[in-house]
């Protein structure tokens, strides 16, 4: 690669887009600075340190270790010499309140056999739904997961291959037209929900996750995910980047359309060639340029738009290990489309819930202090938007009833080992990490807010002012956020040659 020399960039906020955009930046010779609010790195990505736990506050599945690969590749350096990753098998244990349990796993033999213990007919069904999995992971992932949609074109070009999957059918609709039994469309249709969509109404191209997940496996970092993060942040050093934390940007100067300076709220100033924000979409265009006509314009046309729900999460150390549950666990509620709509439509915090457990300690003990396990519990509830609720004064019963439900479905006795206990909430996503409405993974991955339709990579008025991460293309999770990444990395490295 060709060395850019004398050419600066900001990127604001350190979550893992903005790293990952970071590392690319100055792999290529550009100086870049990182400016991130929060004391530590990470965005969804922080991490806690309670009572000699380690309690990560997001991101726990890693898929696609290849894409973050290539960050250290780009220099020549290797992702293994900073950060170990582990496999993790099974991928997900499932388990449904009439007490059926599923393993979802690469073990294909072993998925056979569990597929068949639900239904036998749906064996075959299966195959032919990898078989369109791996269909749209080429055309989604592969082709276009990280390359920039500009202008309607762009879209256009993309369209054969979308009519051809049938983009515009939900997830759970083409799920549904390969397999009959009804646990297993849940099993093979919640994917969504972890980069924010509804299965009933996100586009079936996110069925790619399954192929994305059997083509690299599901790893998790040994020290916990924010182990990664601290790794990105050690090779972005090491390549002479420099980091600055715990001072808000306040604001993104501009004169005519050009993007100047960045000022923090601490006072700090300084002007760049060209600056990246990783931080909310609405968040940039409202607070940081809100001086801007432009940043008023945009800013407007969002709040039509529709964002992903927030969470709710109980995070909990406990006494014992529990060698039995598996890293990843999803306790399915009595309902799944109701509860979605509940969540998704009505805005109302439902009776039931469908949990997602993390249980990093099986995979690595040194999470906890010895003798101990560490666990987060986390339910999907509306954004502030569709529930402006007092989560202060809802969290703790709420709590309650998560762990409630865990000990009767999984961990009994579970209430008298609990030695540490907090909770993180649709007001904590607002507050910290400046999200829109409290949504967990910004605006919502329906097919109308996808690719040319999602916040633009580049500004379209704007040209040295850039966007990177989950309200991008191509949009939430750790490779979609890295994948967005490398299409703004190479529309700035084009701009600023
Ligand atoms: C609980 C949870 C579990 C998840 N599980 C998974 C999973 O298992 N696998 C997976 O792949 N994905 C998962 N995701 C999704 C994934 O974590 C996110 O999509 C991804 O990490 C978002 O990255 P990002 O680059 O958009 O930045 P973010 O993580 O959103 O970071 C943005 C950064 O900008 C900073 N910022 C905001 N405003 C300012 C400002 N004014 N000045 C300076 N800095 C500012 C914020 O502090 C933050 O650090 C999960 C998300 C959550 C919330």
């Amino acid at each position: 690669m060709m060395a850019i020399a004398n050419r600066t960039a900001a990127v604001i906020g350190a979550g893992f887009g903005g790293l990952a955009l970071a590392i690319r930046l100055q792999s290529a010779g550009i100086a870049t600075t990182v400016i991130e609010a929060r004391d530590k790195p990470g965005g969804r990505a922080y991490v806690w340190e309670r009572d000699g736990f380690t309690f990560d506050a997001g991101p726990t599945v890693i898929t696609d270790p290849a894409c973050l690969e290539e960050l250290w590749g780009l220099s020549g350096q290797r992702l293994a010499d900073d950060v170990t990753l582990m496999p993790v098998s099974p991928f997900y244990r499932l388990n449904w309140p009439d007490g059926t349990m599923f393993d979802y796993s690469n073990d294909e033999p072993a998925l056979r056999a569990a597929i068949a213990g639900l239904n036998p007919d749906d064996v075959a069904g299966y195959a032919k739904f990898l078989d369109y999995a791996a269909g749209v992971y080429r055309e989604g992932y592969v082709k276009l997961g990280h390359v920039a949609f500009l202008d309607f074109a762009s879209m256009i070009r993309a369209a054969p291959s979308l009519a051809r999957y049938q983009a515009w059918r939900s997830v759970y609709s083409v799920v549904s037209s390969f397999v009959k039994d009804e646990r297993l469309r849940q099993a093979l249709s919640f994917h969504t929900l972890l980069v924010g969509g509804n299965p009933m109404t996100t586009s079936s191209i996110y069925a790619l996750i399954h192929k994305l997940e059997k083509a690299g496996g599901v790893w998790f970092a040994k020290g916990g995910t924010n182990a990664l993060v601290r790794g990105m942040v050690a090779l972005f050093e090491r390549l002479g980047g420099t980091v600055r934390l715990g001072d808000p940007v306040a604001e993104i100067e501009t004169r005519g359309d050009r993007a100047t300076a960045v000022r923090t709220q601490g006072g700090w100033r300084q002007e760049f060639d060209a600056v990246a924000s990783n931080a909310d979409v609405m968040h940039s265009y409202r607070d940081l340029l809100g001086g801007s006509a432009r940043g008023r314009k945009v800013a407007g046309k969002l709040a039509g738009k529709r964002f992903s729900p927030s969470l709710f999460l109980v995070h909990f150390g406990v006494r014992g290990s529990w060698p039995g549950i598996p890293h990843h666990m999803i306790l399915f509620g009595p309902r799944y489309e109701g509860l979605l709509s509940d969540i998704y439509k009505n805005g109302v915090v439902p009776a039931d819930f469908s949990l997602y457990l993390h249980h990093p300690t099986v995979t690595d003990p040194s999470l906890a202090p010895e003798g101990h396990s560490s666990f987060y519990a986390l339910a999907p509830v509306p954004h502030l938007g569709k529930l402006p609720l007092d989560w202060e004064s809802f969290q703790e019963s709420y709590a309650d009833r998560i762990i409630a439900e865990i000990e009767r479905r999984l961990m009994p006795g579970l209430r008298e080992r609990i030695v540490t206990r907090f909770h993180y909430t649709p007001v904590d996503f607002a507050r910290d990490l400046n999200a829109h409405l409290g949504s967990a993974f910004s605006l919502e991955p329906i097919l109308t807010q996808s690719a040319w339709f999602r916040t633009h990579n580049r500004d379209d008025v704007i040209p040295n002012l850039y966007f990177v991460g989950a309200g991008t293309h191509p949009g939430a999770g750790i490779p979609g956020v890295v994948g967005s990444a490398k299409a703004t990395a190479a529309l700035m490295l084009e701009d600023m040659k």
